[in-house]
């Protein structure tokens, strides 16, 4: 095919020549980097297909089941694969589990016991873990069951405050949580390895010391996750990562033998466990979505790549940096006004395959201080593993931006985006070149 027609086909989804040519330019350097992207996709690929031919899945592991679901053999043998490929004793991966809040929250709540304490050592946890320990009053938090919880921040370095974590483990410490991926913070996200010497030196102190970690936006960004370094568990989203975007739903917690079954009593009763939970519809789905997942991944990160090394070239902020390496999926850009962070968000909207036609509007979302503008266009509600952005209209006029089923359409979105700040005269002629 020649470049002419492409040129055409990007004319016809409304990218000018300009921002094009732009584009290009900038994806040119980035080879190298991408070429590693694909190594890492490729090594993960085969951990998942290794997953899933040591435990033997089968067509039958696609039948529904309804009503107790008793002996579904998808959903157990799910749970097998998860639990080979993050080389965990266990897995829970289940529909009833039905947001990332939602596994961490059971992940916590079954594992921890009133006089019980909760340690984070990497400082605030993700906004809605707040009601969940206590931090923000809320019913049913653990506070209100006697846990409490302890807190040390980050060195202003955004390293580990090796000094105060070792005073504040405690006889009463049974848990330490610790989130991999930034979430919505300023700070940077943890590498893998990073997270194994923050558990190394925890485990020196207290050995008995239960170590959870928070791994939303984090699965197949490495070819280690953090169970390969000592976590006892390991929690996320399938409308993040290993969902692959197909998994309409779900949660899932790898971890320890007992760990996993203290969070299956919890889901569903103690005593009944693991045993029950009808899979209804959705295994096919959460299988085949785990097998895509690694290419999903590295769509999202390439996508991450190209935004920041576009939008540092024209002159913005964004974390990480355009060289950075990649421990999530998520990049934030520093439009400084709210013109550009609205704009941006109405590129990403308009390179949707879903409702491209609205238009994103600021809204007082419940629970923000400020108004948020948000764009997704996604074939799952709320899905962050689809291409989707958003960010509070407050300085530095931040948004925040992630995934990308395809690699293809992250492309499209990001210049899509450019493309409306450039109409918007946001950015200038003499910076596309
Ligand atoms: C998304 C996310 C969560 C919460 O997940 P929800 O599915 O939105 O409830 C928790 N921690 C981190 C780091 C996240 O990125």
């Amino acid at each position: 095919m020649s470049n002419l027609e492409m040129d055409a086909m990007y004319r016809e989804c409304g990218i000018s020549n300009e921002v094009y040519a732009f584009g290009e330019k900038i994806l040119k350097e980035l080879a190298p980097r991408f070429a590693a992207i694909d190594e890492t996709a490729e090594y993960n690929q085969m951990k998942v297909i290794r997953a899933m031919q040591k435990n033997r899945v089968s067509a039958e592991c696609f039948n529904q089941s309804s009503g107790y679901g008793y002996n579904d053999l998808g959903r157990d043998t799910l749970e097998e694969v998860y639990a080979s490929c993050f080389h965990a004793e266990a897995a829970l991966v289940r529909p009833q589990i039905t947001c990332g809040t939602h596994a961490l929250a059971l992940a916590l709540m079954s594992n921890l016991r009133p006089g019980d304490e909760l340690l984070s050592p990497v400082g605030k946890p993700y906004d809605t873990l707040e009601e969940v320990i206590g931090i923000r009053p809320s019913k049913g938090s653990l506070a209100e069951y006697g846990i409490s919880y302890r807190q040390v921040d980050l060195l202003p370095d955004g390293s580990f405050d090796y000094d105060n974590i070792k005073k504040a483990i405690n006889e009463k410490t049974k848990m330490v949580t610790i989130q991999r991926s930034k979430g919505y913070q300023t700070r940077p996200s943890f590498g893998v390895e990073q997270i194994g010497e923050l558990i190394s030196f925890i485990k020196g102190i207290k050995p008995s010391v239960i170590v959870m970690v928070d791994n939303c936006y984090g699965e197949f960004v490495e070819r280690i996750e953090p169970m390969d370094v000592g976590a006892d568990m390991m929690v996320g989203s399938l409308i993040k990562n290993p969902g692959g975007g197909l998994a309409p739903i779900g949660g899932y917690i790898v971890g320890t033998k007992e760990c996993v079954e203290n969070a299956a009593y919890r889901l569903t009763s103690p005593g009944l466990g693991k045993e029950v939970g009808a899979s209804l519809g959705v295994m096919q789905s959460f299988f085949q979505g785990f097998f895509l997942a690694p290419t999903v991944v590295s769509g999202a990160l390439k996508g991450a790549i190209f935004a920041a090394n576009i939008y540092e070239r024209l002159g913005f902020a964004v974390i990480p940096n355009g060289s950075e390496e990649r421990h999530d999926i998520i990049q934030a850009i520093e439009f400084l006004c709210p013109e550009g962070l609205c704009a941006f968000c109405e590129g990403i909207q308009a390179a949707a395959p879903v409702d491209s036609y609205v238009t994103p509007e600021p809204w007082d979302m419940p629970g923000y201080d400020s108004q948020v503008i948000m764009a997704a266009g996604a074939f799952v509600q709320g899905s962050s593993i689809e291409l989707s952005a958003d960010g509070p209209l407050r300085p530095p006029y931040a948004a925040y931006f992630q995934g990308g089923l395809t690699w293809y359409h992250a492309k499209l979105g990001i210049l899509m985006s450019l493309q409306k700040l450039y109409e918007a005269n946001l950015v200038k002629d003499s910076q596309l070149c």
